[in-house]
């Protein structure tokens, strides 16, 4: 009886020890499952915070990257009107397009903050979207 109890103690504590690191490896390139949409404005892209995944979905060679995002500057980066985000399945370089939505703020004083963000080809056409993916 005594070496019953023992082993379940020994089995109880191994649990308590595994579980843990179990949880942990399963979090080590996790993706959430769901429906996301993609981030259209740069007050959308900049609710991305360190540690956040996002997909980079390219039009053109119709892939999907799914990125992590690592520091706050990487958040900047897509959204910096004229800089370029680059596609990692066909390396195409696609230029990003900040564009004030009405800027003069009449009539929506809500709207007037926002500027959409589009991720443009060479010929000026949208090709690449960007999908936060958040966990909650
Ligand atoms: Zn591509």
């Amino acid at each position: 009886m005594k070496n019953t109890l023992k082993t379940l103690t020994t089995i109880i504590l191994a649990f308590g020890l595994v579980t843990p690191a179990l949880a942990q490896r399963a979090n080590i390139g996790r993706f959430t499952k769901g429906s996301f949409k993609a981030a259209t404005s740069q007050q959308e892209i900049q609710t991305l915070k360190k540690g956040d995944q996002y997909a980079k979905v390219c039009m053109k060679c119709k892939s999907i990257t799914i990125k992590e995002v690592t520091d706050a500057k990487e958040v900047e980066k897509l959204c910096h009107d004229g800089g370029t985000v680059h596609c990692d399945s066909c390396e195409e370089q696609i230029t990003i397009k900040r564009t004030k939505l009405n800027p003069t703020g009449k009539g929506n004083p809500v709207k007037s903050k926002k500027s959409s963000v589009t991720y443009v080809n060479a010929d000026g056409e949208e090709c690449m979207f960007i999908v936060p993916i958040k966990s909650e």
